[in-house]
């Protein structure tokens, strides 16, 4: 299963006696348009996405997130 927004290869979550692992590709489900402008949890918004993109996207929108991967990998490429 792969990432809706990075593409990574994710992975499933492990509970072991310490607690739940969160590898930052592990399988979370996200809503595409955030809950605080729609507030309806229905299945058809959701889509499976890894740990990190998750996090990074909080509450953005789709729209506003995939400006902030963009930049990033921007400046990533100009880093290198
Ligand atoms: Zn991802």
């Amino acid at each position: 299963m792969r990432c809706y927004y990075c593409n990574c290869e994710m992975v499933k979550f492990r509970t072991d006696r310490k607690g739940t692992i969160a590898p930052s590709n592990g399988q979370t489900k996200d809503h595409l348009i955030p809950l605080h402008i729609r507030g309806k949890n229905a299945v058809v918004q959701q889509v499976l996405c890894c740990f990190n993109c998750n996090q990074d996207k909080g509450r953005l929108t789709l729209n506003e997130f995939r400006a902030v991967m963009m930049y990033s990998r921007v400046r990533n490429e100009l880093s290198c």
